[in-house]
């Protein structure tokens, strides 16, 4: 079985916790705070990998956790950052946010690319001193990472995609002009997975074709196997398709080609309109009325038609060149963006889960809310708007409320996530 999409979760390390220690010495008295920080958390990094051609892997193991930041020691002692999760995915997975199906990223370049961020270490007691604070006996948790829960899509990455009946050629003619080996049968419905090969011109030109699984009438609407498959041929630059022309199986090759048009078009506008080559296939069976035919109809709609025999490899050279010729015109590999939430959809995102807790320090209220870690990262805080936002969330979460119920008054220090302000009524 072919698995092209599938649902995990994902989540970054959190921090280490801070560590509380006083400096200790034999015959030294009451030395210093010598509490270190935590490590950060590993953060959940996605790369491709052209060995892997499916995402099979993620039908068997559906949690990824990186791995925890370690805690902090005694002797200023920081502890060591927790180790990245690498997770290799085929080439051309586009990885969505289940919840809202928005983009996080498109894996189809080399670079790896970070999903989820490894949570902060907290601050061990040694960073609290200050001149009126000299035994700070308290020190900070580690941050959480971030988490989601992903949907994995394959759409795979190839210049030329193959679209046709089953049973049309399409698998001999991927495995005459390049190195890839496919199933060749004369059966229906022999393509289950789809089959990338590099035709190689010479040194220099080269492009990929993808042998896509053979489409049927219907298929758009969701009849049969096409439809899963079309998202293959998304992002294809040019749609090479292919048809019986001898008609050996008994179908009308005009009919063919339009019906597999008529599938494009019902899929997306843009497979609709995508540029298309078409390749009028086993002319070695067929007879010249039945190819003029054929080629007439085709090229009166404004098609370039190639008559080749991809069992005898007639014609498939120069088949292969005119499609060389035509995607070097074209734009490249079309690429998913990501579209990151606005700074206030995330905001409200995390401010939705309010929870938080207040503790009292030395005089000092730390408040404490993992949510909030991403406001404050968001928020500049030397912009009046910024700040002013900042102070709606601390009123609106109800954390406001909270510090005046435990007795908080003007002048009094508040501590988040190490940001301190005085508190003014
Ligand atoms: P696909 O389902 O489109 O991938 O079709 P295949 O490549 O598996 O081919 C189906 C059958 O058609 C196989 O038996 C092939 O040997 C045969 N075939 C493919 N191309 C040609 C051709 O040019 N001429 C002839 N006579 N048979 C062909
Ligand atoms: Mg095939």
């Amino acid at each position: 079985m072919f698995i092209d999409s599938a649902k995990i979760y994902i989540k970054a390390g959190d921090g280490g916790d801070g560590c509380v220690s006083f400096h200790r010495e034999k015959y030294v008295a009451a030395g210093g705070p010598d509490g270190g920080d935590g490590g950060k958390g590993g953060d959940i990094v996605f790369q491709a990998d052209d060995n892997i051609s499916s995402l099979i892997n993620f039908q068997y193991k559906r949690k990824y956790i990186a791995e925890r930041g370690k805690d902090g020691g005694s002797r200023n002692w920081t502890g060591k950052d927790g180790q990245d999760l690498i997770i290799k995915v085929a080439r051309g997975t586009v990885v969505r946010e289940t919840s809202s199906g928005r983009i996080l990223a498109d894996i189809s370049g080399d670079e790896p690319v970070v999903i989820c961020r490894g949570g902060k270490g907290g601050r061990g007691n040694a960073r609290f001193a200050t001149s009126t604070r000299q035994v700070p006996r308290f020190a900070k948790p580690g941050f959480r990472g971030d988490e989601y829960e992903v949907t994995l899509e394959l759409k795979l990455i190839a210049d030329v995609g193959l679209v046709g009946f089953p049973n049309v050629g399409k698998s001999t003619l991927i495995s005459v002009v390049s190195a890839a080996k496919p199933k060749i049968a004369n059966y229906h419905f022999t393509t289950l997975t789809p089959v990338l090969g590099v035709v190689k011109l010479d040194d220099e030109a080269s492009f990929v074709m993808a042998d896509i699984p053979g489409l049927i009438e219907g298929a758009s609407e969701g009849v049969g196997l096409g439809h899963e498959f079309l998202r293959h041929v998304e992002r294809c630059r040019l749609i090479l398709h292919i048809v019986d022309v001898s008609g050996i199986e008994g179908r009308d090759p005009i009919e063919d080609f339009d019906a597999i048009n008529r599938e494009l078009e019902s899929f997306s506008e843009e497979l609709a309109q995508a540029e298309q080559i078409v390749a009028a296939n086993k002319c070695d069976l067929a007879t010249d009325e039945q190819i003029m035919r054929f080629r007439d109809y085709v090229t009166e709609q404004g098609f370039e038609c190639y008559e080749i025999s991809a069992a005898s490899t007639l014609g498939t050279k120069e088949l292969v060149k005119a499609v060389y010729e035509r995607i070097s015109k074209l734009p490249p590999v079309k690429k998913f963006e990501a579209n990151p939430l606005t700074k206030e959809e995330l905001n409200d995102k995390l401010v939705s889960k309010k929870d938080f807790t207040v503790t009292i320090e030395d005089g000092i209220y730390f408040v404490e809310a993992p949510w909030l870690w991403d406001v404050l990262r968001s928020c500049n805080m030397d912009d009046y708007s910024s700040l002013q936002y900042f102070q709606r969330v601390l009123r609106s979460s109800g954390i406001i409320d909270k510090l005046e119920k435990m007795g908080i008054k003007e002048g009094d220090t508040v501590n988040i996530f190490d940001f301190e302000f005085d508190y003014v009524e």
